[in-house]
């Protein structure tokens, strides 16, 4: 398989995941067998392939779990490092869900 088409599948493989109901990074690395790392990097495509079909990827995003500091970025795929506000490094993960 090539790489272009491999990581067509593994985006289809993400959206299938998404249709049946929201998800974490971690739930979808865990249910399509991929690392955190390459959900993250997969999403954005992922988005864009929902929005030229009329559909959208809604975000619940990452908050401090410390102070509950929202990462608002509609665009925030990555677990982000620490929290602006108070330093602190443990995060609510973000949920991920397909609307329309
Ligand atoms: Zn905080």
């Amino acid at each position: 398989m090539n790489p272009a088409h491999k990581s067509l599948t593994l985006r289809r493989r993400i959206e299938e995941i998404l249709e049946n109901g929201p998800a974490t990074i971690r739930d979808i690395s865990r249910l399509a067998g991929m690392s955190e790392k390459d959900v993250s990097s997969h999403l954005p495509h992922v988005d864009k392939s929902l929005a030229a079909r009329g559909r959208k990827l809604a975000i619940s995003p990452y908050s401090c779990i410390n102070c509950g500091f929202a990462f608002q970025s509609k665009k925030r795929f990555k677990k982000p490092g620490r929290c602006p506000k108070c330093k602190c490094e443990r995060m609510e993960e973000a949920v991920f869900q397909i609307e329309g």
